[in-house]
Order: structure tokens, then C-alpha cells, then sequence
């Protein structure tokens, strides 16, 4: 039998590893647009920082490969698919046939339609060679400016700041960070810490409208008229799945390339996991789904009986070095219900618990210790009322 499977990042190496272990008489071609074999994306952060080496965040080599049957592709993509006759075209010309297609294509970051935002200096932050244009600006009195105030570009300026850089702003449309894990109060004493730990500035309520610059960046302009000068952009602003392939297919793509419970594109023996997958109304765009998919989907083509029924969301987050705790109804909006929030933006910490009809039904933390947020996490996901047990958090007043 004979996989071919578009894309080497975290689902397509998790395929491999688990099909491995039900089936022996398959053979893949795995096919990467990159250069390099698969390395842990999201320790990209810790390259920016200056804190690892590509070779600490790679951790198969070639005979990992070989030993699994796996002949690694790099620099090819797959360009082409013919559902119909089982045939794949690549970049460099090949055209294969394949018995099973698998789509771990992931996606790729969206910048803006604005003005300027292909300018030199310019950048956004995917790959390792995403890092390497970034850091060629380290140590040359830079000023960089993020756009985008998510968890992302939280981490990219606080690794640009481990690196040495002083000079950096995070630009977010909204008014305050992270709006869909945090309340205003929370992410005020969010924002107050991660300015005083790392000597970031944040613009917040702020529509990015345009990139100055002739060929070179020059600044950033905003709806308002506003603006502040810029050396270097980042675009932080979202990824979207890699579909065109899919889609050019004729198959079913609507933000993602669409997939049943067993991963099934609309496309006999064509199958989609990761990024680039969309189950349910649902693109994750995260690892724990996509190791998901990819366990569940190398069970299905091992004839096991294996279902994908979705990923629960993971609600505690590690920013920037800083601990945040976010479940259930965190914004209020009936006035039935009471809450507690105590705020200290000195030492970086904020609490807050929601109660409706006598039970605990959200919580927001930022940076107390695990241990307190996992006792917040716990009350809510047990729906536990308020006793005397837990009155030492609360003192609950109206909404
Ligand atoms: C800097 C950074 C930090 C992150 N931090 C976190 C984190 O802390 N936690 C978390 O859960 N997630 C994080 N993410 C997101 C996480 O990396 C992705 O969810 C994950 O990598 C998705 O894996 P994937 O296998 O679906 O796709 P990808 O890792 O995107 O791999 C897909 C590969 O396919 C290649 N490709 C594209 N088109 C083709 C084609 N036509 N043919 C062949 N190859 C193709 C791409 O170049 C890419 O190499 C982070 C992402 C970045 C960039």
C-alpha cells in the first residue's frame, strides 16, 4: 500500500509514529515545502529568544524515517491532486500514484490587506527561516512592532526582549489582550505585567490601517491617524489552512478542508488532520488537536474502530512565562449573576469567579500559581456551590 502525505509538521510525524505501530506493509512519501525535516513548531519561540538551536527543537533524523518506511520529500510540494485517478503532481515534476492521500498541510499566516505589508522588513513568524529573517535585525538599535496582541505575538515580544531587544510594541485592534480568555480587568493586570517583566509597549483599541514606508518600513499607521514609527512589522494577525490544493480538487473546503469522524475528506481515500483540517465548524490550530487527529486517523487506516468526536479546548495557557486560567462563563451578562474579581496589577495577579443559580460557573486567573488555578478550575468544572470551604477566594456581590 502506498501513503502519500502533503506536509512534515507535529500531525504528520504523530501519523507516522502511531500507524507504525498496527501496520507494517505500507509504504509513505511524505512531502515538505520546507527545507528541513520536522522540528517543534512552537519552540521557534525559544530560537527567537536566542535560548535553543534548531538542532535541540529536531528530533528525528533521517533513519527515524527510513525506519518506518518513510521517504522524506524536502523543498516539494504537492501542487496537484487528481481525486479521481488516485494521482498526486509535486513542485519538482513527479507524478504519483497513491492508494491513501493524507492532507498535514498545515496553514500559513494571515497578513492584513493593507498598504505596505509586503514592504522590505516586513515579517510574520511560521517557519524556522520566518526566525532567521527576524533575528537578522537583533542587536542594530531596531524598533520592532508586533501587530496582533494574542498569545503569539505575547510570545514573540517577550522573546524578542529575552533577546535583547529593547525597543518593542505589540499593536491590538481590540481593547484589551487576549478579549476571548480575559476580562478587562484581567488582561489590564496582564498587560501591566508583561510591560514592567519585559519593557514592552502595548497600544491597545488600535485598527492598523496602513505600513509606512517607500521600500523600507518606516512606521505603522492606524483608523484614528495615529501612528509609530517602525523598523521592522510582524504580522501576528492569524493563520489560515492550506486548502488551495484541496479546493482546486473539488474538494469539500470551507475554512478548512472538511473531514467526517473518521478524517475522511469529501474524496475517496483522501483524508485531512491538523491545521489544515476543519471537523465539525471547527479549524483548531493548535497541537492537541492535531496529535488527536492524527493518533485517531492512524487508527481508522488500521481498521480499528476509531471515532473523532472533536478536541476539548485546553483553558489554562502559559503566556509569556505568565500563568493564566480561563473556563466557563467568564463575562457575565445577566444581571442574576455574582461575582467576585480581585485585582493586584503590582504583583501581577487578578482572580475572578462567576456564580449563577448558587453554582460556580466560570473563573479567570492571571498569575497566581498552578496550584491555586487548578483549585479555581476544579471548583467550576465540578459546578460546586459556594461553602465555607472555598469563601476564602470570594466575597460575592452583585454584577
Ligand atoms: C511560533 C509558533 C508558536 C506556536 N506555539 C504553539 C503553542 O504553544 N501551542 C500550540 O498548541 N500551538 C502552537 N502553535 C501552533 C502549532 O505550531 C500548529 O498548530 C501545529 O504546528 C500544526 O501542525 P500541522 O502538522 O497541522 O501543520 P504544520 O506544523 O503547519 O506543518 C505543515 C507543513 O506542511 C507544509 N506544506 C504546506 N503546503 C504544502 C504542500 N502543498 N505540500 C507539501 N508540504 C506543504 C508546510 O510548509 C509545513 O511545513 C505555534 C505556532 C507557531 C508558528
Amino acid at each position: 500500500m502506498h501513503t502519500i502525505i502533503a506536509g512534515n509538521g507535529v500531525s504528520s510525524v504523530t501519523f507516522l509514529k502511531e500507524i507504525k505501530k498496527t501496520l507494517d506493509d505500507v509504504e509513505f512519501d511524505i512531502f515538505s515545502e520546507e527545507v528541513r525535516p520536522f522540528y517543534w513548531r512552537p519552540r521557534l519561540i525559544e530560537i527567537l529568544a536566542n535560548e535553543a538551536t534548531i538542532d535541540e527543537i529536531t528530533p528525528y533524523n533521517e533513519e527515524w524515517y527510513k525506519k518506518r518506511n518513510a521517504k522524506l520529500h524536502l523543498s516539494e510540494k504537492i501542487i496537484k491532486l487528481d481525486a479521481k485517478n488516485q494521482i498526486v503532481e509535486t513542485s519538482k515534476g513527479s507524478r504519483l500514484k497513491y492508494d491513501v492521500f493524507i492532507f498535514a498541510n498545515g496553514s500559513k499566516p494571515f497578513l492584513l490587506p493593507i498598504k505596505g505589508n509586503n514592504l522590505k522588513n516586513v515579517h510574520v513568524l511560521r517557519t524556522y527561516d520566518d526566525v532567521e529573517k527576524i533575528k537578522s535585525h537583533y542587536g542594530k538599535s531596531k524598533k520592532f512592532v508586533i501587530i496582533g496582541g494574542g498569545v503569539l505575538g505575547i510570545e514573540m515580544a517577550a522573546a524578542l526582549n529575552r533577546a535583547g531587544e529593547k525597543n518593542i510594541s505589540i499593536v491590538e485592534f481590540f481593547p484589551y489582550l487576549l478579549p476571548r480568555q480575559l476580562d478587562k480587568a484581567g488582561a489590564f493586570v496582564l498587560k501591566e505585567s508583561l510591560e514592567s517583566k519585559y519593557q514592552i509597549r502595548i497600544l491597545l483599541g488600535k485598527a492598523t490601517s496602513k505600513i509606512i514606508g517607500k521600500d523600507e518600513v518606516e512606521g505603522v499607521e492606524f483608523s484614528d491617524k495615529s501612528s509609530v514609527e517602525a523598523d521592522v512589522v510582524i504580522f501576528s494577525t492569524g493563520v489560515r489552512p492550506n486548502v488551495e490544493v484541496a479546493k482546486e480538487a473539488g474538494i469539500q473546503v470551507e475554512k478548512g478542508i472538511v473531514v467526517d469522524e473518521k478524517l475522511r475528506t469529501s474524496a475517496k481515500n483522501v483524508y485531512a488532520i491538523g491545521d489544515v483540517a476543519q471537523h465539525g465548524k471547527v479549524v483548531y490550530g493548535t497541537v492537541e488537536p492535531a496529535v488527536e487527529q492524527a493518533k485517531i486517523l492512524a487508527k481508522v487506516l488500521s481498521s480499528e474502530n476509531a471515532k473523532y468526536s472533536g478536541s476539548v479546548m485546553s483553558n489554562t495557557l502559559k503566556v509569556a512565562g505568565i500563568e493564566l486560567l480561563s473556563i466557563g462563563k467568564i463575562d457575565p451578562d445577566s444581571g442574576k449573576v455574582r461575582f467576585s474579581s480581585q485585582g493586584d496589577s503590582k504583583r501581577g495577579l487578578y482572580k475572578k469567579i462567576v456564580v449563577e443559580n448558587g453554582k460556580f460557573v466560570g473563573a479567570i486567573t492571571v498569575g497566581v500559581s498552578k496550584k491555586e488555578a487548578s483549585n479555581f478550575k476544579k471548583i467550576v468544572q465540578e459546578g460546586q456551590s459556594p461553602t465555607s470551604e472555598i469563601s476564602k477566594y470570594v466575597n460575592l456581590e452583585e454584577d
